[in-house]
């Protein structure tokens, strides 16, 4: 999946114990695990099969690098808890509070492989209860337990009990991951949206086999009225099975009277009917409004990485691979689209006409299930025997072209470069109207927000690059996710974090002149930014909640794994990752991976006798979070590399993080520092090492190119040194060198260990600066902090600071042209220029800005203003009654999206509190401004001076009807609630903010996006406590 605006927006993070804490107030005080035990005939033997898969990689993340770490003794503790039939989960929550509210739970363990040391307590333990029981069997009242009296034959010293099912009845399962007795095979679904009513009915005959002897099936629903329910095993009779449903974890059982066998196969059919979701998951309503102003209602899905239980019953956890095959009714007016190609269509005598598609040739997770009812229009072509359309709705057919031509050289280029074919034999990538993510990976159906695939014929290079790098990203899906997919959502990274570095690496070989690299090192930069917070995670962590899960699509998965990524690939001789990533997608093809087995295939591609372990280094960066900082300290010819973790505490309390990185540090010297020859290798392991240089080397500088995840600091004169080889020429190092020795020196400013004197001594070269990553870096760390003083108002700082960023930057923004630009870095370049310039109210851009809009508008909006000049003209058009009013109105005619998004994000510019909140609300009702574009409304406002105490206000007063539509977790909310608070600084704010998400207990107190606005402030506030007098002084 691709996160709405992943361009600009940050994946945000995000909450967990809303339904952890609904658990416990109605989940029994005893596991379901125990009831699988031996102790239990009434279900079968516990087999470690029939525990709840626990990914390799959770237990490595528990067991490995320390955080998290268990005991001895309170594993002992657990394994005999469970053996027992008591909650651990409940003991852990209990007797751990935690200082923190974001201390990550341990994950339930399965009780399949016991220590001896746990052996002998459990049997000890038993024959104790054992004793008890016998004891109170001959008490009168027998009132010790929830059940009441136990029978006298009972053979259980306790009876388990199961969450109540909404019949009442005990509901045989009590984990959120489902057992592993039985596996679909296949699912023959049948669906009939109702686009009137905006219901559906379905039916799902589901093929399964069975693992493991068990007495109960048990699956995900979610919202699904079940009218009937069949089961037939193997070739005897079909009988009607009663269904119980537990909906605080939206599953479904089945209970057996017979033992089901290991190698029978059954058939569980199923008949529902239920409502087409009105938020953007699952089986939703979706319409827009026709160039004639007819509203045309469609049907579409959006199931990662929880819903397709939304849509029809299903084993709804990426391991449960299986075929499909879809049946969708519909109206004679419409289509309907699926994975697969249409097999045939048949007409009813009620008029209507299902389309029948091919079952699926490939087995999938349910995740990437799709169907789509509209009335959209393809345009396609063929590309190596793949039949490739792309969708829009009627209007829009025209915007589809550049999408075709992009999808067309990137699918040739997949198949070659992962050495297998795109298996299946058509690909549809459809533009929906209404759709929250900026794209999802559907096999074979991905779906698109307008935003992400449609642009007009003279679109600019910027707008092409979004729809070409979204197009790429879903495309690697469709091996790394889709033919290939990670077991479980705590290794989300496998299939993000891949493509996230496809996307960019293969766009920059295939599309060079869209410039990518630009956008992948600033992401690079942002990733780390927001890493360095304490309230970061491990790449590969342990979730088990749907918040939980929903968290993991953040910039940690994404960004993060593709920055690790980059730098394996830097750090690998020869072709070895690339040969590597061939040999695990063949060793795993059509089947379920952890982290480990990556790293396992890229090692054994490795044939040198030297061969190193690829694990042994990438361990230390998906293990663990945050990233680490390299000091540098030299004296003459011998330099020493100290490594710590890098991390913004907050708190101002001293830490003493143990973690070790295996960081392949590259180095440059002033010998030879360009070419990549001149890149040098040390790899430090440990807390420090040492490198010789010769003594002539006048500096340094380690990262090439910032291919590593990790900061420099540069001690003994160093930083000096390279500040003055800048001065006397900038080219001395890459463009990306200097670019992240520019960001690496703010960050190292937040942390406290560079001065405001040295960030401005460094920015002086800029003035010679001319490449866009330096300059787009030094603008948005300087913009930055002009936004927080100016949150402040502090009003004679910022003239100041205006008067430095003309002298750093006026040359350059003075002689930008306003006309076409093709270069996409040069349009990047201008538009941050411009954009900063504008802003500050420097007369000659807001003169040009108000200029242009004035030919916009003569030409009664056909004349085109340059795509990357269209914000800050707008912007500074919507500063006027007049240009704001004539905004809004070509607001609600336009049909190019991209401009649309400009406009509104213009439109939420004004420093007019009366139309900030008209937007907020036209924002939330939905009618005049999508809700789905809120989060940008918010963002724009935020930026404003006049906006930003408004949308916080407009985000408290509404935050019941905000989770309503963004559920906590989502990207949308994490955007909102980072736009809101990351520009406060002041201890008011910071108790407003703290105050408010305190409040709000179970509905989001614990999303880790809350604990990283209020570590922001913090930051903020000890920036400017220690910054303000030397920011004063020396501006
Ligand atoms: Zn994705």
């Amino acid at each position: 999946m691709d996160p709405f605006d992943s361009n600009n927006q940050e994946r945000a993070n995000l909450p967990r114990n809303m339904i952890e804490n609904s658990m416990f107030e109605e989940e029994p005080d005893v596991v379901d695990l125990a009831k699988d035990s031996t102790a239990f005939p009434a279900f079968p033997a516990l087999d470690p099969e029939e525990a709840v898969y626990e990914p390799r990689a959770s237990r490595l993340l528990v067991r490995g690098l320390g955080e998290n770490e268990l005991d001895d003794d309170e594993e002992d503790y657990e394994s005999s808890a469970r053996l027992l039939g008591m909650s651990f989960m409940n003991r852990s929550t209990a007797q751990r509070p935690s200082s923190s509210p974001y201390v990550r739970q341990s994950p339930p363990r399965s009780c399949s492989r016991p220590s001896v040391r746990t052996m002998v307590v459990c049997v000890l333990f038993l024959v104790i209860v054992a004793s008890m029981t016998m004891v109170l069997y001959f008490l009168p009242g027998c009132t010790f337990t929830k059940t009441g009296c136990r029978k006298p034959n009972s053979t259980a010293p306790l009876e388990p009990v199961y969450p109540q099912s909404t019949t009442g009845e005990p509901f045989p399962w009590a984990e959120y991951r489902l057992p592993a007795s039985v596996r679909p095979l296949n699912y023959d679904l049948s669906l009939h949206p109702d686009l009137r009513t905006l219901t559906f009915s379905g039916r799902a005959v589901i093929t399964l086999s069975v693992q493991h002897p068990t007495r109960r099936i048990v699956l995900h629903a979610a919202e699904l009225n079940i009218t009937n329910a069949t089961l037939q095993v193997g070739s005897g009779p079909v009988g009607v099975v009663p269904v119980l449903e537990y909906r605080p974890r939206q599953q479904i059982a089945v209970s057996l009277g017979v033992e089901l066998q290991t190698g029978q196969l059954c058939v569980l059919t199923l008949e529902y009917s239920a409502r087409l979701s009105h938020n953007y998951d699952g089986f939703y309503n979706s319409s827009y409004i026709s160039a004639n102003g007819t509203r045309t209602v469609l049907a579409a899905t959006q199931f990662e990485p929880l819903a397709a239980r939304k849509a029809f019953p299903c084993f709804d956890e990426p391991s449960f691979k299986a075929t499909f095959l879809v049946r969708i009714t519909r109206e004679p007016g419409y289509i309907a689209l699926s994975n697969m190609p249409k097999a045939k269509t048949t007409a009813l005598p009620s008029g209507l006409e299902v389309d029948e598609f091919e079952q699926s040739s490939v087995k999938m997770s349910s995740y990437i299930v799709a169907f789509i009812v509209c009335d959209f229009i393809s345009t396609s072509t063929s590309v190596s025997g793949t039949n490739v359309s792309v969708y829009s709705v009627p209007g829009k057919t025209d915007q589809a072209a550049y999408a075709l031509h992009v999808v067309t050289v990137m699918l040739q280029h997949y198949n070659t470069f992962f050495d297998i074919p795109y298996p299946l034999k058509k690909l549809d990538l459809v533009a929906i109207p209404d759709f929250l993510a900026g794209a999802m990976e559907n096999w074979g159906l991905i779906t698109f927000r307008e935003t992400s695939l449609l642009v007009g014929h003279d679109a600019s290079p910027l707008e092409k690059q979004l729809v070409a790098s979204v197009v790429a990203h879903e495309l690697a899906h469709q091996w790394f996710g889709n033919l290939v997919t990670m077991s479980w959502w705590n290794d989300l990274w496998l299939n993000e974090g891949f493509a996230t570095y496809m996307q960019y690496t293969s766009l920059q070989e295939k599309f060079p002149e869209l410039d990518i690299g630009n956008l992948f090192l600033s992401v690079r930069f942002r990733s780390m930014d927001k890493d360095a917070l304490n309230s970061s995670h491990a790449v590969s962590t342990y979730v088990n909640a749907p918040e939980q899960v929903a968290e993991m699509f953040d910039s940690v998965s994404y960004e993060k794994g593709a920055s690790i990524l980059l730098m394996l690939n830097a750090s690998l001789p020869g072709r070895q990752f690339e040969k590597g990533i061939i040999q695990y997608l063949n060793d795993f093809n059509g089947s379920n991976t952890v982290t480990e087995d990556l790293w396992n295939s890229i090692t054994q591609v490795d044939v040198s006798p030297h061969r190193q372990s690829v694990s042994d280094m990438m361990r230390t960066w998906t293990l663990q979070k945050g990233f680490p900082l390299v000091t540098v300290s030299r004296n003459a010819g011998h330099v020493t590399l100290t490594q710590e973790h890098f991390l913004l505490n907050a708190d101002n309390a001293t830490h003493a993080s143990t973690s070790l990185w295996h960081i392949p540090v590259t180095y440059v010297t002033d010998n030879c520092s360009l070419a990549p020859e001149c890149r040098q290798n040390f790899t430090l392991t440990s807390k420090t090492g040492e490198l010789k240089l010769a003594d002539n080397v006048r500096w340094l500088k380690l990262n090439y190119k910032n291919t590593g995840y990790y900061m420099v600091d540069y001690k003994d004169g160093g930083w000096a040194s390279l500040i003055s080889a800048l001065n006397a020429s900038k080219d001395v190092l890459s463009s990306e060198d200097r670019a992240s020795l520019i960001h690496d020196m703010f960050s190292l400013s937040r942390l406290g260990r560079v001065s405001f004197r040295q960030i401005l001594a460094l920015l002086e070269y800029v003035r010679s600066e001319t490449e866009t990553p330096p300059l787009s870096e030094a603008l948005l760390q300087l913009n930055s902090l002009y936004r927080l003083l100016e949150k402040r108002q502090e009003m004679e700082l910022l003239a100041r600071m205006k008067v430095k960023m003309q002298y750093l930057f006026g040359e350059l923004m003075s002689s930008q042209t306003w006309g076409e630009e093709a270069n996409v870095s040069r349009q990047e370049l201008r538009s941050a220029l411009l954009e900063t310039a504008c802003s500050l109210d420097i007369v000659n851009c807001t003169q040009q800005a108000r200029d242009m809009f004035h030919q916009y508008t003569m030409s009664n909006e056909t004349m085109r203003i340059p795509g990357d000049l269209q914000k800050v003209v707008f912007s500074v058009a919507a500063q006027s009654d007049e240009g704001w009013t004539s905004l809004l109105q070509t607001y609600s005619t336009i049909s190019f999206d991209a401009e649309k998004r400009k406009i509104l994000q213009a439109l939420a510019s004004t420093q007019d509190v009366r139309r900030v909140t008209w937007l907020l609300r036209a924002g939330l009702q939905g009618d005049v401004i999508q809700t789905l574009e809120l989060p940008l409304v918010v963002s724009a406002v935020s930026d404003s001076f006049a906006g930003h105490l408004f949308a916080w206000d407009f985000v408290q007063e509404n935050w019941d009807r905000l989770t309503e539509t963004f559920p906590v977790g989502s990207f949308s909310l994490q955007s909102i609630i980072k736009s809101t608070t990351s520009q406060f600084s002041t201890q008011t704010h910071l108790n407003q903010v703290q105050g408010f998400f305190s409040r709000l207990k179970d509905a989001g107190s614990q999303m880790r996006s809350a604990q990283e606005a209020i570590e922001n402030i913090k930051l903020n506030q000890r920036w400017m406590e220690h910054n303000l007098p030397s920011v004063r002084h020396w501006l």
